[in-house]
């Protein structure tokens, strides 16, 4: 790589070195090649394109569907000197007609877009009379309807390339299975592109998945036994993101919701309180999320199962930020598929509907599996664990341990309480609780009686 483009790495944006991937994509567009770029949130995407823009003559052109954070990476960019600009249907004008002179003139590096824009026949006039060196797509899985996020304005970019055939094509995502991959490649009419997939293991989450039962318990418990840390939980609707945010609050945890039912004041005071660590926990919906960088999250809880795999990965992604342990834990009861394909059963459009199916059985074989949870969530990326257990998932560590003496408790519980009582009443006997019931049949006097005190009740039942 030239001694010009580190510079520009250094004095520009301020950094030492580049993270991995980073210098080999730049390279590929700096070589004029398609390049398809699969790194998961943070794992800096947007240099990928950034630099290469500076490097080169003419004016990039960014596609993002994300308006609220293209102004957010424009200013960003200013302050550090680059010269970048977007077009969006908010701006007046005036504002229009400045970026497109400062094209023109060539004293523009960056041009962002959204989706939307890119069938108008005059912004397609406008491209025409530019010079572009390199399209990058942000969020390029959006254009796959096999992924879990289609948008059908999206299938406007499949002319971008008819438009500007010699300016290379960078494709960015976050999310993608090979299908969705394959699919990205042949929409965007990628040539020959170079392919960088980074890993998407988080060695320090610890994935579990619970079943359907006492999430406030759990959660209260959790908080309880961890005093100073701090939480997220998801939850499905806005109403219950209030309900929890309220029940925490009766049982004296700071917590706050954030939901697209608050106004825009109050989503960001809850949000900067929480990520200030003023209040430990945010129950929130899917509204949460986007843009926030807190590193000391310790839980990720989803309270509902999500609705497919990428978007599970990218929320629970938010635990353990600064590297430290941190918990995942999704709860996932019998009857959620049922109602989850309820939904989908609703969805109009068939493309859509087609690919709510495939997320809902994937997030379900997710949950259901009795292996590594993490090969599982790897897999679904298309990357292969390197060993057949993490020993860091619920069931790899369920794996590790060895229940046969409580096995034998159980069963003998059941045995000599004449195999006629459900989990609940002898996970009672076990541990020696003092129901009426148990007393009036005698079980109080049976050898079993509150021999464990290594398991709770929950835990026996469980
Ligand atoms: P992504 O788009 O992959 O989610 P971003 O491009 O937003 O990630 O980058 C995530 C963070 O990493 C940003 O705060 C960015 O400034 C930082 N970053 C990116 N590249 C580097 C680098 N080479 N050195 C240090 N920090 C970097
Ligand atoms: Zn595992």
């Amino acid at each position: 790589m030239s001694q010009d483009v580190k510079s520009l790495l250094k004095d520009r944006f301020g950094y030492g070195g580049f993270r991995p991937l980073q210098e080999e994509i730049i390279q590929a567009a700096l070589d004029g090649r398609d390049c398809f770029a699969l790194m998961p949130t943070g794992a800096g995407k947007s240099l990928c394109y950034q630099l290469p823009a500076l490097a080169m003559e003419g004016v990039a052109i960014v596609v993002s569907p994300l308006i609220a954070l293209m102004k957010d990476q424009v200013d960003a960019l200013r302050s550090n000197g680059v010269s970048a600009a977007f077009l969006n249907s908010a701006q007046t004008r005036d504002e229009q007609n400045a970026v497109r002179k400062a094209a023109f003139e060539n004293s523009l590096d960056l041009l962002y877009v959204a989706p939307e824009r890119i069938p108008q026949p005059a912004f397609r006039a406008f491209l025409e009379s530019i010079n572009v060196p390199l399209i990058a797509v942000d969020e390029a899985h959006c254009i796959s309807e096999w992924g879990h996020e289609f948008r059908p304005e999206y299938r406007n970019l499949k002319t971008l390339r008819a438009l500007k055939p010699a300016a290379p094509v960078m494709a960015l995502t976050a999310t993608a299975t090979e299908r969705v991959r394959e699919d990205i490649a042949a929409q965007l009419e990628l040539r020959d592109p170079r392919v960088f997939v980074a890993s998407f293991d988080r060695p320090n989450l610890r994935y579990s998945v619970l079943p359907d039962r006492n999430r406030n318990e759990f959660l209260e418990d959790w908080l309880r036994a961890r005093p100073n840390e701090s939480a997220i939980v998801y939850r499905s609707s806005r109403a219950g993101a209030d309900e929890t945010a309220e029940r925490l609050a009766a049982a004296g945890v700071s917590a706050l919701p954030y939901h697209a039912g608050l106004d825009e004041k109050t989503r960001t005071r809850n949000q900067e309180r929480f990520v200030r660590d003023e209040a430990r926990v945010i129950a929130a919906t899917v509204a949460f999320g986007m843009g926030i960088d807190k590193p000391n999250v310790r839980l990720v809880m989803h309270y509902e199962t999500p609705s497919s795999v990428e978007r599970y990965y990218q929320e629970s992604g938010r635990a353990g930020r600064d590297g430290l342990e941190a918990e995942c834990v999704m709860f996932h009861g019998p009857r959620e598929r049922d109602r989850a394909a309820y939904f989908v059963d609703r969805v109009d459009d068939p493309a859509l509907r087609r690919a709510a199916e495939r997320n809902l059985d994937a997030i379900t074989a997710y949950c259901q599996t009795a292996s590594c949870r993490r090969a599982a969530i790897l897999a679904h990326f298309g990357e292969t664990y390197p060993a057949d257990a993490c020993g860091n998932c619920d069931n790899c560590l369920a794996d590790t341990f060895d229940a046969t003496v409580i096995a034998q408790k159980i069963l003998s519980a059941v045995i000599r309480a004449g195999e006629r009582y459900g989990a609940a009443y002898i996970a009672q006997v076990l541990t020696g609780s003092g129901s009426a019931q148990i007393r009036q049949r005698g079980h109080d006097s049976l050898s079993v009686f509150g021999i464990v005190d290594d398991f709770s009740e929950a835990a026996i039942r469980e």
